[in-house]
């Protein structure tokens, strides 16, 4: 989908909704993914992560009430992976992460999420669509620097975790 293809408030609200629950719900995810993984500081940074995807997408939806959204395919903000689609990382959310994994995770999908808004900011046909659009990159640039900010200090005990998230007793 073309950012600059995004004319009207209406479109732009459903697809910024869809992005926000998107990341509210990963971020459970790997909150519940570090608890599991005895990492409760980086599992307390996910759940205010999510809580701020969740006041997003509640803000979006109010902004848009009275409006008639378009339906927004649910996987067009499906998160993607740091190694390419095809390792599948959303499913191996379920299984063990380390955390500075989950972290580049988060990252890249904070990146892409500021950068659809930017690129929404920049070429929206809708002066009123730029304008929404750009109060969010504000807000999607604070979500990246924080998480920058986590992984540039993140305890050295985290970076020497197993890379491999199988469990040990796995048939090789
Ligand atoms: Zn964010």
């Amino acid at each position: 989908m073309s950012p600059g293809a995004i004319a009207t408030v209406a479109e732009f609200l459903a697809h910024a909704a869809a992005l926000e629950w998107e990341s509210a719900e990963r971020y459970e995810e790997l909150a519940d993914n570090m608890e599991v993984h005895n990492n409760p500081e980086v599992a307390e940074l996910f759940r205010k992560l999510a809580e701020y995807g969740e006041l997003h997408a509640r803000e979006v939806e109010a902004r848009a009430k009275g409006l008639e959204l378009p339906r927004i395919a649910p996987w067009a903000f499906q998160w993607s992976c740091p190694e390419g689609p095809e390792t599948q990382c959303i499913e191996a959310l379920h299984y063990l992460m380390p955390p500075h994994r989950a972290l580049d995770l988060a990252l890249l999908n904070e990146r892409r999420g500021r950068d659809f808004y930017a690129d929404v900011a920049a070429a929206s046909p809708s002066a009123e669509v730029r304008r929404i659009a750009a109060e969010m990159v504000a807000e999607e640039e604070q979500h990246v620097r924080l998480l920058e900010h986590w992984i540039a200090h993140l305890p050295a005990f985290a970076g020497v975790l197993p890379d491999d998230p199988d469990p040990p007793n796995s048939p090789e």
